[in-house]
C-alpha cells in the first residue's frame, strides 16, 4: 500500500521553479519509496516529531499523522539508547500501517555510539542528521564525526550536515574570532558568526566526502533564528557550494510570530531559487496539532507558486458592507471541506490541487473575483438582495438563496471537481 504522501510529489506549478539554483540531487529512500532533494526536484516538505522516540507507538502514530498531512520526510530524535532501540520498531510499525515515508534520525552528542551500537537503528533510518557542533571536542570531534560518516557509507544512507547557531562548533568560532581580532580592520562579531556557520557546514561536508561519503549523499543546513541572518547565511551557502540546502528558521516561535517569521525568511530565499527542502519549526500552541507545521510549509510553497497541494479558497476580509459572519463561516467550511476531501481527491482527481474557490462578501469585488476562480460565490452585503450568484469558470450559472446556500454551494463544488478533474474527462 502506498503512503498517503505519494501524490504530494507533484511537479512545480510555475516559473519560479525554472530559476532554481542548480544542485546535486540527493535521494532519500525507504523500500520502493524514494524522494529527491535538489537537482531540480520539487521543493520537499519535511517535519519532525515531538514525541519521545522511546515510545514507539506514540511516535509511529505521529509520524503517520505528519505523513498523511503531507510531510514527505519525517525526522525523529534519536537521543538515547532507549530511543535507538525503538527506531526499528517504529519503522516496522509504520510499514505495517502502510506508511512508507522515509525517517531521518536526529543525532547530537552520542550519535557515533548510537549508530554503531544499534545497527538495526542505522539500517531503519533513511537519512542521518549530523550536527558538527555537537559531536565532541578536539580529536574526539574528528573521530566521532568520522564514525558517523562511516556508518552512513556502510548502510548507503545520505546525511544532512545540520549546523545551528545555538550549537555552533565553538572551537571553530573561537579560532575565527581570534583571527578576526588580529586583523587591521576586524569585521563585526555577527559577521564572523555567520561566516563560521557557513564554513562549519561546508568544511564538514568536504570532510565527509574525504571520508568516502559521495557528494550526492549530502544535504546542508545552517539554521539561525533571525530572518535577516538566515537570508544572509543561505545566500552565502548557495554561492559557495552545490549541495542541496535544507531551509528553515530555527526556533521560529509560536503562533502567528512563528508563521510570519518563517514565511518571511523562506519566501525570500525560495524566490531566489535557494532551498531544496523546507521545515517550518513552529512551537505548537497548546492543543494545536503537530501537523500545523506541515500545513504552513505547504502554504508557503503554494503561495509562491512552487508546488500545489490543495485547492485554495479566496475569501475577502469582510468590511462594513458584510451583513453577517455567514460568509466567513462559509469560507471556513469550504476550506475545511476541501482539505478533508484531498486524501481521496488527490488520487481520484489529478490537478484538483490547483483549483481556486472564491467566497466573497458583497457585490463590490464578489462577482469579479468569483469570475476569476474556478468556482465562486458572491454573498449578499448590506442592503443587497438576499441572493448569492454562483460563477463557474467565469460564467454566472445559478443564484442561491435561503437557508441551504452552504450545502448547495458545496454540492456545486463537488460536481465541478468530478466533471473537471475526473479521469474520464481528463
Ligand atoms: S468584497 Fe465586499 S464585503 Fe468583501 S471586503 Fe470587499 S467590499 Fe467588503
Amino acid at each position: 500500500m502506498k503512503s498517503p504522501t505519494d501524490a504530494w510529489n507533484c511537479a512545480p506549478t510555475r516559473a519560479g521553479a525554472s530559476a532554481r539554483r542548480r544542485t546535486r540531487q540527493v535521494e532519500v529512500r525507504w523500500g520502493d519509496r524514494a524522494v529527491r532533494i535538489g537537482g531540480g526536484a520539487p521543493v520537499l516538505v519535511q517535519s519532525m516529531t515531538n514525541t519521545d522516540t522511546a515510545d514507539a507507538i506514540a511516535t509511529a502514530i505521529q509520524v503517520k499523522e505528519l505523513a498523511a498531512a503531507g510531510s514527505e520526510v519525517v525526522r525523529i530524535t534519536v537521543n538515547t539508547p532507549e530511543a535507538a532501540r525503538e527506531v526499528a520498531a517504529i519503522r516496522a510499525q509504520l510499514d505495517r500501517m502502510g506508511v512508507d515515508v522515509p525517517l531521518v534520525g536526529d543525532f547530537h552528542y552520542n550519535g557515533h555510539k548510537l549508530l554503531t551500537q544499534h545497527p538495526d537503528c542505522a539500517q531503519a533510518l533513511s537519512k542521518y542528521r549530523i550536527n558538527p557542533g555537537n559531536v565532541g571536542k578536539g580529536a574526539r570531534r574528528e573521530d566521532n564525526f568520522a564514525r558517523m560518516i562511516e556508518v552512513a557509507c556502510r548502510y548507503g544512507k545520505p546525511v544532512r550536515i545540520g549546523v545551528n547557531w545555538g550549537s555552533l562548533d565553538q572551537e571553530l568560532l573561537a579560532r575565527m574570532m581570534d583571527d578576526n581580532a588580529r586583523r587591521a580592520e576586524p569585521s563585526d562579531a555577527s559577521e564572523v558568526l555567520r561566516e563560521a556557520l557557513v564554513r562549519s557546514a561546508i568544511e564538514s561536508a568536504q570532510r565527509a566526502e574525504s571520508l568516502g561519503l559521495s557528494g550526492d549523499r549530502i544535504v546542508l543546513s545552517a539554521k539561525v533564528s533571525g530572518v535577516q541572518d538566515l537570508i544572509t547565511v543561505y545566500r552565502e551557502l548557495a554561492r559557495r557550494c552545490d549541495y542541496p540546502l535544507h531551509l528553515g528558521l530555527t526556533e521560529a516561535g509560536i503562533g502567528s510570530k512563528g508563521i510570519v517569521a518563517s514565511t518571511a525568511a523562506l519566501a525570500v530565499l525560495l524566490q531566489e531559487g535557494i532551498g531544496d527542502t523546507i521545515r517550518v519549526s513552529l512551537t505548537p500552541a497548546p492543543g494545536e496539532p503537530r501537523t500545523k507545521e506541515v500545513e504552513v510549509a505547504q502554504q508557503i510553497l503554494q503561495a509562491l507558486g512552487l508546488r500545489a497541494f490543495a485547492p485554495q479558497v479566496i475569501a475577502c476580509p469582510g468590511c462594513g458592507r458584510t451583513t453577517s459572519t455567514f460568509f466567513q463561516e462559509l469560507a471556513d467550511k469550504i476550506q475545511a471541506y476541501l482539505r478533508t476531501q484531498m486524501p481521496v481527491w488527490r488520487a481520484q482527481y489529478p490537478g484538483v490541487e490547483s483549483m481556486h474557490v472564491a467566497v466573497m462578501g458583497c457585490v463590490v469585488n464578489g462577482p469579479g473575483e468569483s469570475k476569476h476562480a474556478n468556482v465562486g460565490i458572491s454573498l449578499p452585503g448590506t442592503g443587497e438582495l438576499p441572493v448569492a450568484p454562483v460563477f463557474v469558470d467565469g460564467e454566472r450559472t445559478v443564484t442561491l438563496k435561503g437557508e441551504r446556500i452552504a450545502e448547495e454551494f458545496q454540492a456545486i463544488v463537488e460536481d465541478y471537481v468530478q466533471r473537471r478533474y475526473g479521469r474520464a474527462h481528463a
